[in-house]
């Protein structure tokens, strides 16, 4: 069987084996990204906590995206 590389597609590096496939089934994130991440395990759980961090507040922003929501 050919083994299939898999490559971050966040930082572009090579996934072991086992590592992290983000599946996007549900939430507001279905449409603006692919169904299935392909994560190395750092991107994947900086994605999560991203995730987590910045998802709940469930408020568009004011003054437009991208307007410099805080971060850490
Ligand atoms: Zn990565």
């Amino acid at each position: 069987m050919k083994q299939v590389q898999r490559f971050c597609d966040r930082c572009g590096r090579n996934i072991p084996e086992g590592g992290s496939i983000l599946e996007v089934k549900a939430g507001e994130l279905v449409g603006k990204l692919p169904e299935e991440l392909d994560l190395c395990p750092d991107c994947g759980s900086s994605l999560l906590s991203w995730f987590r961090s910045g998802h709940q507040a469930n408020h568009a922003v004011p003054g437009g995206a991208m307007s410099g929501a805080a971060v850490g």
